[in-house]
């Protein structure tokens, strides 16, 4: 906002004083597309990128707004907010008006001070006039600014779940119905489903979209038959045009859920509107899911998403290393991608813990940082590899004693396998060089790093000891 106008001098007044009481991860994410028209004792009236921020900002700030503006103008203004012109041709053909839509008490309230109308606010208001419109505010679940389609890392474990939520996204309702994204925890699930989300906001901003965990829509349904308001309950869920739940698997064992839920998916199916949904296993192994939800599950597209391969880990890493704007060395990256492997939430863990300690320390992240870092996130279920295994593999292997392995003799039959000993010691377990050393004769830490980087150049130029590393390094970690 470089101009010198007035209006934007008093706007950054009122949104420094907003910037106070609001977080700044959520500043960020509902303010940064606001752009002012005018301020006045009257009326703080500024542009928003699409119906769904215009929503949001009214449902959850406009007291904080309006309170803002009244330190920074004299009079009370009434909150003004338009769709910008550009972000509203949703393109969707399935945004006509609802019957017997009632009108929201937000979009109620601020019609009424909404008076210049250009065609792009005609359009807005038939949007919030709808019941439920864009309903994240009644759900208890925002969506996380990062979980979009372009922080998202394809390979070959989640590729085709991605492809497919991507796939949706461009053309809901006509692609895959429902989309059924299944895998365990920590592996993207979330991600996906909100990526939709993003892109649906973003490019369809007229589109009725409800996103919500599946206990919610639980809650709210043993709510709804407490106070006897099943109908509101139905007209909600049955008129959305994209419709995602979040770990449906918790509809195990809960019968009247599923069979409500079974007529929701009807409902919608039957409109062609768009059903995503996400659980922990593929839908004939969620206990006590009905036949007939288990079917209708996978009438659609059902995609599985596996643990990342290594090379995927070392780009998740990578990339999260960058949104930290810090820098990992290479040794600590692939530290981290061998130790852990089963879940994407870990992997974020360690990056943020070291670069946590990074700056606390104001030091660059080291190897020892990562292995003090790790110690810690690595259960201790989790199997561990011992020096002793890597030692007997790398014997095997080359066909050499393992006891000249741990011995002082220097020849080079045996100082080439010490080495790839040594480079997969420190890889690979979470000793100290000190410790490695211990097991090599009581050799020293300087012995130890040396060993380590030679290698560690090596394979960087040859495949076949590249080839080896890996494969070693799949054996012992399957022993
Ligand atoms: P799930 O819902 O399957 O338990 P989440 O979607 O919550 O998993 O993902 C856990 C964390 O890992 C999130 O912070 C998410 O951003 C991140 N994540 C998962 N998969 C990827 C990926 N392919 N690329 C980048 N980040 C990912
Ligand atoms: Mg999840």
């Amino acid at each position: 906002m470089a101009d010198s106008r007035p209006e934007s001098e008093a706007w950054e007044r009122i949104a420094t004083i907003v910037r106070r009481s609001v977080p700044r991860q959520q500043f960020e994410t509902w303010f940064r597309g606001i752009s002012v028209v005018s301020v006045g004792p009257e009326r703080l009236e500024f542009r928003v990128p699409n119906n769904f921020l215009r929503e949001w900002i009214l449902r959850k700030y406009s007291g904080v707004l309006r309170s803002a503006a009244r330190e920074v103008v004299s009079g009370d203004p009434e909150l003004v907010i338009h769709i910008a012109e550009s972000a509203d041709s949703s393109g969707s053909s399935s945004s006509g008006p609802l019957p017997g839509a009632t009108p929201s008490r937000d979009a109620d309230a601020h019609r009424a001070a909404t008076a210049p109308r250009s065609a792009a606010e005609v359009h807005t208001s038939t949007v919030s006039a709808r019941s439920p419109g864009i309903s994240f505010g009644e759900s208890d679940v925002t969506l996380n600014a990062q979980y979009t389609f372009g922080n998202f890392v394809p390979g070959p474990s989640n590729n085709f779940a991605y492809a497919a939520a991507v796939a949706v996204a461009d053309s809901p309702g006509k692609s895959y119905n429902p989309l059924f994204l299944h895998g365990s925890v920590g592996l993207g699930k979330t991600h996906l489903l909100q990526g939709v989300c993003h892109r649906l906001i973003e490019r369809r901003p007229g589109m009725r979209l409800l996103y919500l965990s599946c206990e919610t829509f639980t809650n709210h349904f043993v709510t709804a038959i407490a106070n006897g308001e099943l109908d509101s309950f139905r007209y909600r869920y049955r008129h959305v045009d994209t419709l995602l739940i979040d770990d449906i698997h918790f509809l195990a064992n809960r019968e009247r859920t599923q069979e409500e839920f079974f007529h929701t998916f009807n409902t919608l199916y039957n409109a062609n509107k768009q059903i995503i949904l996400s659980s922990d296993s593929n839908p004939a192994e969620i206990p006590t899911l009905s036949e007939r939800l288990v079917s209708r599950f996978k009438w659609g597209v059902v995609a599985r998403i596996d643990a990342p391969v290594y090379e995927t880990r070392v780009a998740i890493i990578s990339r999260k290393v960058k949104m930290h704007g810090v820098t990992f060395p290479d040794d600590v990256v692939h530290y981290v991608a061998e130790n852990i492997r089963a879940n994407i939430r870990e992997l974020e863990g360690a990056v943020n813990k070291m670069a946590g300690m990074a700056h606390i320390y104001g030091r660059s992240v080291s190897m020892e940082m990562a292995k003090t870092a790790l110690r810690d996130l690595i259960p201790i279920s989790q199997h561990r590899v011992s020096v002793d295994t890597i030692i007997r593999t790398v014997a095997e292997h080359y066909g050499v004693p393992v006891k000249d392995l741990m011995g002082k003799r220097r020849t080079k039959s045996i100082a080439r396998p010490r080495q790839v000993c040594m480079f997969l010691a420190r890889r690979l377990t979470s000793h100290s060089l000190e410790e490695i050393g211990g097991y090599f004769g009581g050799r020293d830490h300087t012995t130890v790093m040396y060993a380590f980087d030679k290698i560690r150049k090596e394979v960087k130029v040859s495949t076949d000891l590249a080839d080896l590393v890996e494969h070693l390094s799949t054996r012992i970690r399957t022993t």
